[in-house]
């Protein structure tokens, strides 16, 4: 593997497909396949043996036959750092399996490319907060890989799509319906930076409730003409008819009409589904995404006033816009003539243009680094600190990764762009309602906490909270405990339930000599820096106490880190 080039790849690490592009002989973005011929890649592991994990498209197909053993969905526990399963007596997080996910593109890709995959870019949702980027970085690292970007799903799709930006900004739409989720996004892209404006969607609508209705009414029918009642207690004949019901999807996408035929205890069924009648049975769940769609335009109309009369573009991405009725829809309902090209490839495609701009960075930083001259070969080896360049490109680096990957100058310099960073999700700290009456003799997991957001989402980083004011709660108080948290879901909620602590408390000691009152204040202040680092100091006034905590919002040490390393790089060697 040594002497083989390294390679630019883009990672679409998607909820329900995963899918890898680089940049090709050509300087074009082109897709890997996978050993199964396949473009997509489930996002399924199944830990199969000990020493044996399987992913993809077997994986999948060995959910129903032995579904304790396989895990799909992983994205949606991202967030989760209480998350953790164990496989063959060993464990595993969201990362780690993640990790095993990346490990088989990785090696997938490397086998069709010739080429070594070591640097890459991964995409995540726009809507993932610094918790779920971190994450996806560290499963990038248990796999062995160097992440040199992590880039919202959105923004990869307009390189994808060729939206270049222009001086004053250019805004579009990214329309995303994907397996299990999906995401609506206005940006704006200037000739050197990326904002994501506003952010929506819903996390429970995808192709999968497509197959849904379809799979129940491949099971109707077939009840209907075989006789067998007891269908529901058959494991296999229904994941049979859920295999069915994708592809028949699958197949109305292009076809007006598609026939089911199979057997079911040794009787035939036959089946036709029309896509007009499929069409029938989802048009609600499509009305759905339009009214997120309206949703969102609407909020970021009231942030942005006179912003929908700007958007320029619709882009639909999401393997599930392949359905010829979501641009009929959009169509129907917007002034925008939604665009589709490889709808559940060009996250990836723009993944790889965008790690071809992060490299041109890194050779950037090196040659800064080293005061040296720029070499192509800079940025495979080096090791680097800090943060990349954020001006304009120099024509040397961009001349160094024109020579790496076949790229002409214009195209390199038009990819290399920096992702304004907004903070996705509220951060703020935990507080406790004393206007609650008899709080103090309420169990532990009943006292009435709530996150006081000190930073709202959707705010730009860096950003400096005005002073906060809390104040403590019992007379006499001893310590006092702060907790950074940061907002869950999707709408900012102050309920502990709707939020995830970033760290450990920190505490500020030793108060109980002076005696505070009950409500005696404590001066907040938080800071946020560019990469998302939360900086907190905690001033107790009488005392002079001090408290500073800092977090880069992270969810797992660097030993913890090592140790899935082990254990994924155990499953993956020699595979
Ligand atoms: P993810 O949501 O994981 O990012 P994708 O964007 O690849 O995944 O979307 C996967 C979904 O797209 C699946 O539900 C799949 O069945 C659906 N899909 C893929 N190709 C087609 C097609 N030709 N017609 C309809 N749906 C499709
Ligand atoms: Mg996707």
């Amino acid at each position: 593997m040594s002497d083989q080039q390294q390679g630019i790849f883009g990672i679409d690490l998607g909820t329900t497909y995963s899918v890898v592009a680089y940049i090709d002989e050509t300087g074009r973005p082109a897709v890997t396949r996978n050993s199964d011929g396949d473009d997509t890649t489930p996002s399924v592991v199944y830990f199969e043996t000990e020493d044996n994990v399987v992913v993809g498209k077997a994986a999948k197909a060995s959910a129903g036959v032995d579904p304790d053993n396989v895990v799909s969905l992983i994205k949606r526990q991202m967030h989760n750092k209480d998350y953790t399963r164990f496989f063959w007596e060993k464990e595993h997080s969201p990362s780690s399996i993640s990790a095993l996910i990346l490990a088989e593109l990785a090696r997938n890709a490397e086998e069709t490319t010739h080429r070594t995959v070591r640097q890459v870019v991964i995409t995540v949702p726009a809507y993932f907060g610094l918790l779920e980027k971190d994450a996806t970085k560290k499963a990038g690292e248990i796999a062995g890989l160097e992440v040199i970007g992590i880039v919202p799903e959105p923004v990869a799709a307009a390189l994808a799509y060729g939206v270049t930006g222009s001086a004053d900004g250019t805004t579009f739409m990214v329309y995303d319906l994907g397996g299990g989720t999906f995401d609506i996004t206005l940006i704006r892209m200037t000739d050197t930076s990326v904002e994501v404006l506003a952010v929506d969607g819903d996390h429970n609508l995808g192709g999968a409730d497509w197959d849904e209705r379809l799979f129940e009414y491949l099971k109707e029918q077939t009840v209907e003409q075989t006789g067998f009642e007891d269908i529901d207690e058959d494991e296999g004949a229904l994941q049979d008819l859920r295999r069915m019901a994708e592809e028949t999807k699958q197949a109305l996408s292009k076809a007006e009409s598609k026939t089911v035929a199979h057997r079911l205890a040794g009787k035939p069924a036959k089946i036709v589904v029309t896509r007009t009648q499929f069409q029938e049975m989802t048009a609600d769940l499509l009305e759905k995404a339009v009214e997120i769609t309206r949703r969102m335009l609407a909020d970021a109309e009231q942030r942005f006033p006179g912003i929908r009369g700007q958007i320029s573009e619709l882009l639909l991405v999401g393997g599930s816009s392949w359905m010829p009725a979501v641009a009929e829809r959009l169509r129907a309902e917007f002034p925008w003539e939604p665009k589709v090209a490889d709808p559940d490839l060009a996250v990836a495609k723009g993944a790889a243009l965008y790690a071809a701009g992060q490299t041109v960075k890194l050779v950037e930083a090196e040659a800064e680094a080293g005061g040296g001259r720029v070499g192509a070969e800079a940025s495979a080896n080096g090791n680097r600190r800090g943060t990349l360049p954020s001006g304009p490109p120099s024509e040397a680096a961009i001349a160094a990764v024109t020579e790496r990957t076949g790229m002409d100058a214009e195209q390199v310099a038009g990819v290399v762009r920096t992702v304004v960073n907004v903070l996705p999700k509220a951060v703020g700290i935990k507080l406790l309602d004393s206007d609650v009456p008899g709080w103090e003799k309420l169990p532990d997991d009943e006292m009435p906490f709530y996150v006081e957001h000190l930073v709202p989402a959707q705010t730009q980083l860096p950003y400096d909270a005005e002073k906060f004011t809390a104040g403590t709660t019992v007379a006499g108080q001893q310590s006092i405990a702060i907790e950074i948290w940061e907002q869950a879901g999707s709408v900012p909620d102050q309920a502990l339930d709707s939020n995830h602590r970033v760290d450990d408390a920190g505490l500020i000691e030793g108060l109980g000599l002076f005696r505070l009152p009950a409500g005696s204040p404590i001066d907040i202040t938080l800071k946020v820096d560019a990469e998302g680092t939360v900086n907190l100091l905690a001033v107790e006034p009488t005392s002079g106490k001090e408290l500073t905590m800092s977090v880069k919002i992270a969810i797992m040490s660097d030993e913890k880190v090592a140790e899935y390393k082990a254990t994924v790089s155990a499953l993956t060697k020699n595979r």
